[in-house]
C-alpha cells in the first residue's frame, strides 16, 4: 500500500475501477483539545480518489475512526481521525494522487483539466489538492539552484468561468508554469516544474523572475518561451543575458495552429462557408491537432477520406505533413 499505519482490508477489482478499503490500526489517540486518551466511538466511511494503478482509476474507501473524549468537562465530544500523509482534512484526492497529478503536469505536459479527467474529478478538486503541495515546495528554494535553461509555459484550463471567485466564478483560467529544462550530468533534460503562478501575462512571469533574485537570473543561459510576446518582454527585461528560444513543444503548437488556419481557409474556399456538420473537413480538426504518430487506424482512415474528397484539400494535407 505504501501508506504507513494503514491496512488493506478489502480489494475489489472491476474492469475499469480498483476499489481498495483501508483502515488504520488501533493506536492510543489523545483528544486534540484536552489531551486525554480518547475512546473509540464509531467509523465514518470516506471515499478518496487515489492515483491510477496500471492506468486503472483507484478509489480508496477509508474507514475513518471516530473517537469520543472521556473528559466530561471537555467541549470536544467526538472527533475523527486525521492522517495528513493520506489526505489533507476534507480533501477528496489522496496526497499520493496529488503528487501523481503534479508529476503528470510536470513531465507529461498534461493539463490540469486532463489530469482531472483521468482521475474522474473536477479540475477544481485537483487544483485544491495540488496547490498546498506546490506552495510548500515553493518555500523550498533549493530547487532553483543550477537552473541554466528556463522554460515558461502557459497552462490553459478549459471550461472555467472568467467570473471572479468571490462572485461564484470558477477561478483562474490561465496559469504560467516555469520549468527547469537544464541538462543534468547524464545529458538528460530535467524538465522539472519549478512553479505555477496565476495568470498568463508579462507581469506574472516578470514578477516571478524578480522574486528569484539576482543569482538565479544570472545563472540562466537559455530561456525558452511559448510564442506569447508577454513572456518575451519579461525575458528581455529580467534575463537580458540569456538567449531566448522557442521551445520544441511550442514549435509543435505553432505548426498545429498553421494547419488549423489552412484547413479553415480551404474550407471557406471550397464550400463558401465555415465548417458544418457533413463537410469533409469538418470534424477532423481534433484529429489533425493530434500528432500523426498518435493516430489510430480509424482516425487515419478518416483523414485520408477527408483529404481525398477534393483536390483542394491537398493544401491542408501538405501543411499537416
Ligand atoms: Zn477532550
Amino acid at each position: 500500500m505504501g501508506l504507513e499505519g494503514l491496512h488493506v482490508t478489502a480489494v475489489r477489482r472491476e474492469p475499469d475501477l480498483l476499489t481498495v478499503t483501508v483502515e488504520s490500526g488501533p493506536v492510543p489517540t489523545g483528544c486534540p483539545t484536552c489531551g486525554t486518551v480518547a475512546e473509540a466511538h464509531s467509523r465514518r466511511v470516506v471515499r478518496l480518489v487515489d492515483a491510477p494503478c496500471f492506468d486503472t482509476p483507484v478509489v480508496l474507501i477509508w474507514r475513518k475512526r471516530r473517537y469520543r473524549c472521556r473528559e466530561g468537562a471537555c467541549e470536544m465530544a467526538t472527533f475523527t481521525e486525521q492522517l495528513p500523509d493520506l489526505v489533507r482534512p476534507r480533501g477528496l484526492l489522496t496526497t499520493r494522487a496529488a503528487r501523481w497529478a503534479i508529476g503528470q503536469i510536470r513531465s507529461e505536459h498534461a493539463s490540469v483539466q486532463g489530469v482531472a479527467r483521468q482521475l474522474g474529478v473536477r479540475w477544481r478538486t485537483v487544483w485544491s489538492a495540488i496547490k498546498p503541495i506546490l506552495t510548500a515546495s515553493a518555500a523550498d528554494e533549493t530547487r532553483f539552484a543550477g537552473v541554466a535553461t528556463l522554460g515558461v509555459d502557459e497552462h490553459v484550463w478549459h471550461h472555467v468561468s472568467t467570473k471572479p471567485v468571490a462572485d461564484g466564478g470558477r477561478g483562474p483560467k490561465e496559469l504560467t508554469g516555469m520549468v527547469d529544462l537544464s541538462t543534468d550530468e547524464n545529458g538528460q533534460v530535467r524538465a522539472r516544474l519549478l512553479d505555477l503562478v496565476q495568470g498568463r501575462t508579462r507581469a506574472a512571469y516578470a514578477d516571478w523572475l524578480q522574486a528569484r533574485g539576482e543569482q538565479f537570473r544570472a545563472a540562466v543561459d537559455v530561456a525558452t518561451l511559448d510564442p506569447f510576446q508577454g513572456y518575451k518582454s519579461a525575458i528581455d527585461e529580467e534575463l537580458a543575458d540569456a538567449t531566448a528560444v522557442l521551445d520544441a513543444f511550442h514549435v509543435v503548437a505553432l505548426g498545429t495552429r498553421c494547419v488549423d488556419e489552412v484547413r479553415r481557409r480551404v474550407q471557406q474556399a471550397t464550400t463558401g462557408h465555415r465548417g458544418r456538420k457533413g463537410d469533409p473537413l469538418y470534424g477532423i480538426q481534433t484529429i489533425l491537432r493530434a500528432g500523426q504518430e498518435n493516430l489510430t487506424d480509424k482516425q487515419r482512415a478518416r483523414i485520408e477520406r477527408a483529404f481525398a474528397v477534393r483536390e483542394e484539400h491537398d493544401a491542408v494535407d501538405l501543411t499537416w505533413q
